[in-house]
C-alpha cells in the first residue's frame, strides 16, 4: 500500500503530461510563447532546491533532464546514434544515482559521482562525433524491424530504456521511496521525449513533467526528514504534535520506555542498542499509532479508545517483547530476534515499561488537551518503573 502511495504523485504528473499533450494545440500563441520558458524556470528552481536541501541524487536527476533537453533542442538534426546514446546515458545515470547515497551536492565525497557523470558524457560525445567502430554495433537491428516501426528510437535505445525501466522497478520493489518512484517516472517521460525527438511540444511538456518529478522527490524527502525518525522509521515528535492537534473525544496516550537501557548499552554497545530500538519500533503497531518520542521512549496514541481498551493491546505488546529472545552477535555487533534460544550465542531479554492515560474526565477533573494526557501517561510510566518494570500502569 505504502509503495502505491509514493507512486500516486508520479501517476498524477504522468497523467498531467498526457493531458497537456492533448490540449497543447488549443492553447493561444501567447500562452505557448510563455510555456517555452517553463522547463528553464523549473530547471533553475529544481537545481537550487537540490543544492539547498543537500539532495545530490535529485541534483543529478535534474542534470540528466537538462542534458536530454539541451541535446534535443540545440542539435540541428537528431541522428539515430544521438538518441541511442542519450537513451543509454539516461538509463545508466538514473540507475546509478538512484543507488548512490544522498549527500550534499558540492562535497568532495561526491567526486566519484561527478567523475562518472563526465566520463559517460565524454564517451557518448566521442561516440557521436568520432564514429568509432562500436557506433555500428549500437545501430544494429537486433530484432525484426516490424516490431519497431512505430518509433523513431533505435532498437538499442528502446531496449536499453526498457532494461533501465525494469532495473528501476526492481530497485523500487526492494527499497520503495518517492526518490526511486520519481526515477521511474523520469525515465518514462524522457524515453517518450526521445521517441518524439526535437518536437517543441514534447520538449516543453515532458521536460517540465520530469523536472516536476524531481521537485516531488525533494519535497517528499524533506518531509520524511522532518517527520520520520531516521533510526526506527517511525514518525517523530513533530508528527506526534500534529496528531495531538487532530485528537478529540475519548482517546488514550501511552508512554513506553525500555528498561535498564543504559546498562544494556554499556554492556553490549550503542550499535546493538540501536538494533534493539529498531526491533521494538517494528513491533509497536496494532490498535494505535506509534511515535518515537525521543531516546528509548516511544508514544502510542489510541484515538477512540479509552485506557482500558488500549491496555489490552499494550499488555500484548509488552508480553511479546518480554518473550522475545534477542541474540547478540558480538562479532558484527548486531542483534537478531529469536523465538527459541540458540545454543552458543548469548541471548538477552529486553523488557519495556508502559504508562497509560486517557482523556476521559473523572471527578470533574479538566484536561486542557492531549499534552496533559501525555503528562499523566508519563506519571503512570514512573509508577510502572517503581513497581518493578516490565508492566503497564494506568
Ligand atoms: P530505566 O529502566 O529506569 O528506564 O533505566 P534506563 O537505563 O533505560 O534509563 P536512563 O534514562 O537512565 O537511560 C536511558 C538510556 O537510553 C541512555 C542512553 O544510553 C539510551 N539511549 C537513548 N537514546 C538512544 C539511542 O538512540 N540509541 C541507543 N543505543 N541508546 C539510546
Ligand atoms: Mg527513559
Ligand atoms: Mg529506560
Amino acid at each position: 500500500m505504502k509503495k502505491l502511495i509514493s507512486f500516486l504523485p508520479v501517476f498524477a504528473i504522468l497523467a498531467l503530461s498526457y493531458y497537456a499533450f492533448q490540449v497543447y494545440e488549443q492553447l493561444s500563441e501567447t500562452t505557448i510563447n510563455g510555456l517555452v520558458f517553463l522547463p528553464h524556470l523549473l530547471a533553475l528552481f529544481t537545481l537550487f532546491s537540490a543544492i539547498h536541501f543537500k539532495r545530490s541524487g535529485v541534483f543529478f536527476y535534474s542534470l540528466i533532464v537538462i542534458l536530454v533537453y539541451s541535446v534535443l533542442k540545440f542539435t540541428p538534426s537528431i541522428e539515430p546514434i544521438v538518441s541511442t546514446l542519450l537513451a543509454i546515458t539516461l538509463s545508466l545515470f538514473l540507475i546509478t544515482y538512484t543507488l548512490m547515497p544522498e549527500r550534499s551536492v558540492f562535497t568532495q565525497n561526491n567526486l566519484n559521482s561527478y567523475l562518472l557523470f563526465f566520463a559517460i558524457l565524454g564517451i557518448a560525445f566521442f561516440t557521436a562525433t568520432q564514429a568509432p567502430v562500436w557506433q555500428n554495433f549500437l545501430l544494429t537491428q537486433w530484432l525484426p524491424l516490424k516490431y519497431f516501426d512505430w518509433t523513431t528510437l533505435t532498437q538499442t535505445g528502446l531496449i536499453t530504456c526498457s532494461l533501465g525501466f525494469i532495473s528501476l522497478l526492481i530497485i523500487f520493489a526492494l527499497k520503495p521511496s518517492p526518490f526511486s518512484a520519481s526515477a521511474i517516472g523520469i525515465l518514462l517521460l524522457l524515453t517518450i521525449q526521445l521517441h518524439f525527438g526535437d518536437s517543441e511540444k514534447s520538449l516543453i511538456i515532458l521536460s517540465s513533467g520530469a523536472l516536476l518529478l524531481c521537485l516531488y522527490a525533494i519535497v517528499q524527502e524533506s518531509w520524511r526528514m522532518a517527520y520520520l525518525d531516521e533510526l526506527t522509521g517511525l514518525p517523530g515528535r513533530r508528527a506526534l504534535k500534529d496528531k495531538f492537534n487532530e485528537l478529540n473525544g475519548a482517546y488514550s496516550v501511552a508512554m513506553l520506555d525500555v528498561d535498564h537501557f543504559k546498562k544494556f548499552n554499556d554492556t553490549y554497545g550503542h550499535d546493538v542498542g540501536d538494533s534493539v530500538l529498531r526491533m521494538i519500533a517494528s513491533k509497536i503497531s496494532g490498535g494505535g499509532s506509534a511515535y518515537r518520542y525521543g531516546g528509548e521512549e516511544f508514544s502510542v496514541v489510541f484515538p477512540n479508545k479509552d485506557k482500558h481498551l488500549a491496555k489490552v493491546h499494550l499488555e500484548l505488546l509488552r508480553e511479546e517483547i518480554a518473550a522475545q529472545e534477542f541474540v547478540v552477535n558480538r562479532e558484527n555487533r548486531r542483534v537478531t530476534a529469536h523465538k527459541t534460544k540458540p545454543k552458543k550465542k548469548k541471548a538477552v531479554q529486553i523488557t519495556i515499561s508502559i504508562g497509560l492515560a486517557d482523556s476521559v474526565q473523572k471527578n470533574n477533573q479538566a484536561f486542557s488537551g492531549p499534552w496533559d494526557v501525555l503528562k499523566l501517561a508519563d506519571k503512570a510510566l514512573y509508577r510502572a518503573k517503581k513497581k518493578g518494570r516490565n508492566c503497564v500502569s494506568i
